[in-house]
């Protein structure tokens, strides 16, 4: 999954369709890809990977019960609201539930261009570069293991 690396940034559906042509021609006969797009950020999980959030500061983790909680009180409609808030565990500045860090990676977005079994295993520096010259931002990879 390709996301902006800014969780508000919509992207133009031309330089997504660009990428997602991208990855296509990366895939094999098994591969499929498709766009998303949404009106609030949405939640890119990395499905059975995600195994821990942490505070971005100081590291501590965040319990999967408040880390639920969390997500219930900042969605909103079929989105997020992504409001920073002050965790317990240090006086470190309030972050963003996009803002914590997740082992696997997960990210939230407005947009993204998903790519399936793409037989690729993990993008080069160069394919990241490149992605990011044809979607014109910055660019955060979620891989979802299902
Ligand atoms: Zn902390």
């Amino acid at each position: 999954m390709i996301i902006p690396a800014d969780p508000w940034l919509s992207v133009a559906s031309e330089r997504l369709e660009a990428a997602r042509v991208w990855l296509a021609d990366r895939g094999s006969d098994y591969s499929e890809t498709k766009l998303h797009i949404f009106d609030k950020p949405h939640f890119f999980d990395a499905g059975a990977s995600f195994l821990e959030a942490r505070c971005p500061p100081c590291r501590s983790m965040v319990s999967m019960e408040a880390w639920g909680c969390w997500m219930d009180e900042d969605s909103v409609g079929k989105g997020f609201r992504l409001k920073p808030k002050r965790l317990d565990c240090c006086d470190g500045p309030a972050v963003t539930l996009n803002e914590l860090k997740y082992e696997f990676h997960q990210a939230f977005g407005l947009c993204a261009v998903e790519g399936m079994n793409l037989d690729i295993g993990s993008f080069s520096y160069t394919d990241i570069k490149e992605l990011e010259s044809l979607i014109e931002t910055s660019i955060s990879i979620v891989y979802q293991h299902i």
